[in-house]
């Protein structure tokens, strides 16, 4: 089992990072990746994925946009070229309109450089989109090549629809994590439906969104195992199988 989208080198590990690395692969998560959301965050990712052999990525997430270093192709050459374990994706990066923390405008920039760096170095790209649909497609409409290129949605939220544009149009995943298990939660059940167990991995976003009955609490990767078999009931199949499927998908993804 693969936490394809893990913030573990997060402060909120800082008391109880090993212990919940060990109950993480006590619960069968043998592979955790570690995501980073800017230089210095990317660096972190590294030096913990090197402490506990996780696997890491670089990335500036769409928040951080405005204080994105000038030559972000450079600022990743260095990180990727310190780093003593395999950096395994580009990301996480994307548009977020939710918060606006960033200008949109240096958003969609800092989202083009890094989708042609991946590009150049024939690394998957991590997304994150969050209100921001409609740029964000016309975006991959001008940059992205589905015969050369691999991407995941993480966090997907989206409905049928928009599941079925990023699956059929781009050839990406969806990154599937704890809000499938919420009551609310019944267009994304029904996207996981549409686009189907080969489209999908799992995911937990910790620190963030807990699957119940862990929700509002802090989450850790060991909870992945809650949002699969709530990916099986929707699916009406067995854990095993979500598990079996998606390791595999995630292990190609990733080039493991
Ligand atoms: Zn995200
Ligand atoms: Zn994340």
């Amino acid at each position: 089992m693969i936490d394809t989208h893990a913030h573990v080198h997060d402060p909120q590990f800082d008391d109880d990072r090993e212990a919940t690395i060990a109950r993480a692969r006590a619960a069968g998560v043998e592979t955790i990746v570690t995501i980073g959301c800017d230089v210095a965050d990317s660096e972190r990712a590294i030096r913990t994925a090197e402490t506990y052999g996780l696997l890491a990525t670089i990335g500036i997430h769409p928040h951080e946009a405005k204080d994105a270093p000038g030559d972000i192709a450079a600022a990743f050459d260095a990180l990727r070229a310190g780093a003593g374990v395999p950096i395994v994706a580009i990301g996480e990066t994307g548009l977020d309109y939710h918060y606006n923390h960033s200008p949109a405008e240096d958003q969609r920039r800092v989202l083009r450089d890094q989708i042609a760096y991946a590009r150049a170095v024939a690394l998957p790209v991590v997304f994150h989109q969050r209100e921001a649909y409609d740029d964000f497609v016309a975006i991959l409409r001008e940059t992205w090549d589905r015969a050369t290129m691999r991407g995941v949605i993480h966090c997907f939220t989206g409905d049928a629809e928009q599941a079925r544009t990023f699956v059929d149009e781009f050839g990406m995943l969806l990154g599937i994590g704890g809000v499938i298990t919420f009551k609310t939660a019944e267009g994304l059940r029904e996207a996981v439906r549409a686009v189907g167990l080969q489209a999908i991995v799992m995911e937990t976003d910790c620190p963030y969104l807990a699957p119940i009955p862990y929700r509002g609490k802090r989450n850790e990767p060991a909870f992945v195992l809650e949002s699969a078999s709530a990916v099986a009931a929707v699916l009406g199949i067995e854990r095993a199988a979500v598990l079996a499927a998606t390791t595999a998908t995630a292990t190609r993804f990733f080039n493991l």
